[in-house]
């Protein structure tokens, strides 16, 4: 799919800036948050259909975040890709177990990138037109 509304949760603005311009690339809208409470609010705000998600943010972390997403019933079927520098063994699994859709490592692979992402996006209902 092309045209995807899709929230980048990134407290460095260095890195959103980079995935900012990866997917605007590629044809995406692309909406910005820093923070856990930010990030919820433009969910509610704005529907994306697909939320990538730094998981060291002001705020509680991406997890807290992942977690009021998918206590949400209304944002059940909403993509959610974590994206972190964790490296630790076992990370990976835990992320994938507490909900996240995929997971991404930094430092991002600029050519993988906007692939995976659509990949996630493919196959879901989506919100808006394309
Ligand atoms: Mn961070």
């Amino acid at each position: 799919m092309s045209g995807a509304r899709i929230l980048v949760v990134e407290d460095n603005v260095i890195n959103r800036r980079l995935v900012r311009d990866i997917l605007e690339y590629r044809g995406h809208e692309v909406i910005e948050a820093s923070t856990v409470h930010e990030g919820l609010s433009l969910i509610h705000g704005h529907t994306p259909d697909l939320v990538v998600l730094d998981i060291q943010i002001p705020g509680g972390g991406g997890e807290a975040l992942l977690k009021e997403i998918r206590q949400d019933p209304q944002l059940s079927g909403l993509p959610v890709v974590a994206v972190t520098a964790l490296a630790m063994r076992g990370d990976k699994e835990r992320l994938l177990r507490a909900g996240f859709d995929r997971y991404i490592s930094k430092p991002i692979d600029t050519r993988a990138f906007g692939p995976t992402l659509e990949a996630c996006l493919d196959g879901r209902g989506k919100h808006h037109g394309a």
